[in-house]
């Protein structure tokens, strides 16, 4: 029988509801039970793909070309699974699926409503997951109180009903705001929160409480009197200085053990947690630190580059370096010029982007890098600009642009792929997902990998325009990944250069903690020499 644990979140967003879900799931999958984790967002869009990065932070694309919420990274990160469209709900996928229903006669002329018929479907999509696993983790998003989030809500009361009390559990991630005028933690917010689910039929069970500093046993009893959750069910997360130190806090606290023997599972194993411990430890205690610069239109938002700048984290840790990320505006460059805004970072990562604006910025970052031999990592936009420059530059092609940035340039050497030029410009049109690669023999990339044939994942409309492969390669930059089905440009490097990778996927996506992945690792192995040069 599949288990079922709910998380909600009280009092604010942004209490860390998706790193908790990421941490208990990992917990559980060390002590060797088959764990998923699903986001259910409560806002109207189908999925993340039409999301603005200044509203809602990255996109993550999982394998089966998703567009989803960046907790779904979160999830994939922590736990190490492979995720899919069955992960990520969203209120307007579950509407889009009630009303095809009702137009295609389903509901045998019945009134359709929010009960039962969205609150089934939600179910329906929780349960589909589950078939598959011992233990599903569904985290709504949102905060308790929330308008769109009551189907959601009633949803995960009802499903109680359907596989049994004794197979479900409610954690709820709240705020104990620290007041200094009293010199006091509050638990009142707290109170208020599980009042609020209470009326809708939800008792906690688990509750797990966000605070600057640590919660005295007496506040903890507080807490569980008023909201009638046992003593040994409230756990604190205190404001952490690495996510990654989680999964481990909460272990300390027994959170893993007291889920296990709530659910009834069973369990022989002993946690292992080594790695985690030494990920940590290393981090600690780099050797030296590496400035990056991230070139980015979004560089003011903290979570635009989610995935980047995890990976980033990784591959230094691994590298034994602190990799300090210096956020750079591409409209920076455009007006002080790349030596005045670049000078003295160690490696250069331009991210994926849309649209023209910043794009001249961009381009000058790949020429900065270029020219002054210093390490170069461009993201699906940031190959383009790669492309560009050197067209521009090296190539001496006269009309070097995309046609992203002008639609009306003859032949640009970034073009509209094929299949995109019939589709609407608006919303889930993209080449999504994962495409396998095959990797040039003798390569920086091949060495990266170690193996010849990859699989990345993709979000663009744009690519190189293969009619310019020839004059590129003749110049000194040559394509050393092929999506050889359609013969499309998947990775180009300056073989001449230290390190001069650009690449059509989104690496990002695919790195772990304890596994870096290989281009952001030798990314930053490469600045690390540039900066001891
Ligand atoms: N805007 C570019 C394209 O659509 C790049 C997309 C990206 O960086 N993800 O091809």
């Amino acid at each position: 029988m599949t288990k079922f644990i709910f998380i909600t979140g009280g009092v604010v967003s942004s209490l860390g509801k998706g790193i908790t879900a990421a941490s208990l799931g990992t917990l559980l999958k060390r002590r060797g039970f088959r764990v998923s984790i699903i986001k259910m967002d409560p806002y109207l869009n189908v999925d993340a793909g039409t999301m603005n990065p200044f509203q809602h932070g990255e996109v993550f694309v999982t394998d089966d070309g998703s567009e989803t919420d960046l907790d779904l990274g979160h999830y994939e990160r922590f736990i190490d699974e492979r995720l899919n469209c069955d992960n990520s709900v969203t209120a307007g996928k579950i509407y889009q699926e009630v009303v095809r229903k009702e137009r295609a006669g389903r509901y045998n002329g019945g009134t359709v409503q929010v009960i039962p018929h969205v609150t089934n479907e939600i179910q329906e999509n929780i349960l589909r997951v589950a078939k598959d696993y011992d233990v599903v983790i569904a985290e709504i998003g949102g905060t308790v109180g929330d308008i769109e989030g009551l189907p959601f809500l009633e949803a995960i009361r009802q499903i109680s009903g359907r596989v049994g009390r004794g197979n479900v559990l409610y954690c709820h991630v709240t705020l104990i705001p620290y007041i200094s005028a009293a010199g006091e933690l509050k638990t009142k917010p707290t109170q208020h929160s599980v009042n609020e689910l209470r009326r809708i039929g939800i008792q906690p069970d688990i509750i797990v409480c966000r605070s600057q500093l640590p919660l005295l046993q007496e506040l903890k009893d507080k807490i569980a009197l008023f909201c009638s959750v046992a003593n040994d069910s409230i756990f604190e997360a205190i404001d952490a200085d690495t996510i990654y130190s989680v999964p481990l806090s909460l272990q300390k606290q027994g959170l893993d053990k007291l889920v296990i023997a709530r659910l009834g599972l069973q369990y022989s194993e002993e946690i292992d947690l080594e790695d985690w411990f030494e990920f940590l430890e290393k981090r600690v205690h780099p050797e030296r630190e590496l400035e990056i610069a991230l070139v980015g239109k979004y560089t003011g938002i903290k979570d635009a580059y989610m995935s980047v700048n995890e990976a980033l984290l990784h591959a230094a840790i691994h590298n034994q370096v602190n990799a300090v990320i210096r956020p750079i505006e591409t409209e920076e460059i455009e007006k002080l010029g790349a030596d005045n805004v670049l000078k003295g970072v160690h490696g250069i990562l331009v991210p994926g982007g849309f649209g023209s604006r910043g794009m001249e910025g961009k381009i000058a970052s790949a020429g900065y890098a270029r020219e002054n031999n210093i390490p170069y990592f461009g993201l699906c936009l940031g190959l383009h600009a790669a492309i560009i420059d050197f067209s521009r530059n090296v190539a001496q092609l006269a009309l070097a642009n995309s046609s992203e940035m002008d639609p009306g340039t003859p032949n640009p050497v970034v073009h509209i792929m094929e299949e995109q030029k019939t589709v609407d410009k608006l919303g889930g049109t993209m080449r999504l997902g994962a495409y396998p690669c095959r990797l040039e023999d003798g390569s920086r990339s091949r060495r990266a990998y170690g193996q010849s044939d990859i699989s990345e994942r993709h979000r663009h409309r744009y690519e190189f325009n293969n009619s310019y492969r020839e004059r590129l390669d003749v110049a000194g930059m040559v394509v050393t990944g092929l999506y050889l089905e359609k013969n499309l440009a998947e990775i180009m490097e300056i073989p001449s250069h230290p390190w001069f990778v650009g690449v059509q996927f989104h690496p990002e996506f695919l790195s772990r903690p304890m596994r870096p992945h290989p281009l952001f690792r030798d990314f930053i192995a490469a600045a690390k020499e540039y900066a001891s040069r």
